[in-house]
């Protein structure tokens, strides 16, 4: 009898934990990405504001694997799912699956303002990262070159939009990139007098974490210079710059962290999903009706202990991933299976800038030097590979001690 074959598509953090939980197991498992790579995609952000390279924060899916000899990887996307017909569609083949997990992510949203993306660019994948980088680095190079007060300005101002962890970090680093990295290298501007605005719709940043870490975020964020505009909602993004609320602010760069919406895959499975496009899954992670189908990760909605949706978090689909793989083995062994998930929280963590973090572990909360240094410790050891641990922790002690970040270049598209 052939074995089955169950299909995971995504290779982010949620499908890759299932692979890896799945390596060896007495089933033929496909993984199909349309990435060769996996992103670890909370120090992205880095690669946007010039600290790190891009290959120091992926790492080929292929190879990652490799030591599964069950699980092979494809590259390709997949756009649609027959749940009756047990198959999945990819650009050039239908593959049939016994049993599926679905694992692909999510995106950004502009709630209703898809015309802000071309001027806006929100941070999910290595281009955008360095589409980004590109933009920030324009704006200095530009700044330096041009004859009026007005447009050195406007080019030395940069917007982020969303106080969410992925806003503050990145306000935070183009604040040190600014004031640090870059200080002594022009000699018409003095990037030091560089804007940097964060706009947040609510009462205050980082809203997902208890109100002593957000003011402690808040005053770090105040010592970097980092400009903190709360209460306002953006009401319009376009090339010259944006207006919150009804003030108009003159800027180059523009960036969108406010909002993330679900992959499509609840538009591929045709049923009920949540606000932001999540499939609503049972405690076991499956699909209501297809105990073979499971999502997990961001394109999942699945209640926490307090009842609310858990967070789209790392930690989250791994766990998840690795749930799914041993509900999956049981099953192949005939046991009976787990019970159902539970999220276990270690702990959540944000940066702002070189040396302040904030950390909550429920029981306990810090902020400070040693959160930034907790935070240095649990990035560096979840990202894949040795290699790529030791070339971070090494940029990471340079760009330290000398105050340079190492990853300046412009690329891409009008960079020459
Ligand atoms: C900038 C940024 C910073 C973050 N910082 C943190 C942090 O500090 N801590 C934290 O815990 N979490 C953080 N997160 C959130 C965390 O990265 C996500 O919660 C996590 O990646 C979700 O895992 P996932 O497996 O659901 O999706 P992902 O890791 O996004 O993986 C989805 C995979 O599916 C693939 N895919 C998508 N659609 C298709 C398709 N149609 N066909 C084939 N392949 C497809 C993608 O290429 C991708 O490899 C951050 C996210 C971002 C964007």
């Amino acid at each position: 009898m052939p074995r089955p074959h169950i299909v995971i598509v995504g290779a982010g953090f949620g499908g890759l934990s299932a692979a890896h939980g799945l390596g060896g197991a007495d089933a033929d498992v496909t993984v199909i990405d349309w990435r060769n790579y996996h992103l670890f995609q909370p120090l992205l952000y880095q690669v946007a504001t010039a600290g790190l390279s891009p290959a120091q924060i992926a790492s080929p899916i292929r190879a990652i694997l490799r030591r599964a000899p069950n699980v092979r990887v494809l590259l390709g996307g997949v756009s649609r799912v027959d749940k009756e017909r047990r198959t999945v569609t990819l650009e050039d083949r239908v593959l049939a699956y016994d049993c599926l997990v679905l694992a692909t992510g999510a995106r950004h949203a502009y709630f209703g303002h898809d015309d802000w993306e071309s001027v806006a660019p929100g941070l999910k994948t290595i281009d955008d990262a360095t589409a980004i980088r590109r933009h920030i680095l324009v704006g200095f190079e530009k700044a330096e070159a041009v004859d009026t007060h007005e447009a050195r300005r406007r080019l030395l101002t940069f917007v982020v939009i969303g106080g969410g962890p992925t806003g503050v970090e990145m306000a935070g680093a183009i604040a040190e990139l600014a004031r640090v990295a870059l200080r002594h290298d022009f000699r018409n501007i003095d990037p030091r007098e560089a804007r940097i605005v964060l706009v947040e719709a609510g009462p205050r940043v980082l809203p997902a974490f208890p109100p002593v870490l957000s003011e402690a975020a808040h005053k770090a964020l105040d010592r970097l210079g980092v400009e903190v505009r709360l209460g306002t909602p953006v009401t319009q993004c376009d090339e010259g710059g944006v207006t919150i609320g009804e003030e108009r602010l003159e800027a180059a760069t523009i960036i969108w962290g406010a909002g993330v919406a679900a992959s499509s895959a609840a538009n591929w499975l045709g049923v009920e999903k949540d606000r932001v496009g999540r499939v609503m899954v049972g405690l076991d992670l499956t699909l209501p009706g297809h105990p073979e189908i499971f999502v997990i990760g961001d394109t999942a909605h699945v209640p926490g202990a307090d009842g609310q949706p858990l967070p789209g978090l790392a930690p989250v689909a791994k766990q998840q991933g690795a749930y799914v793989a041993r509900v999956l083995r049981a099953r192949l062994a005939g046991k009976p299976a787990p019970g159902p998930f539970r999220y276990r929280n270690f702990g959540t963590l944000a940066t702002i800038g070189r040396r302040a973090a904030v950390a909550d572990f429920g029981w306990i909360k810090i902020s400070g030097t040693l959160a930034w240094l907790l935070w240095c410790v649990v990035h560096v050891s979840f990202l894949i590979g040795f290699r790529n641990r030791l070339v971070v922790i090494l940029d990471w002690l340079w760009s330290y001690i000398t105050f340079q970040s190492g990853a300046r270049l412009i690329t891409g598209p009008g960079s020459h």
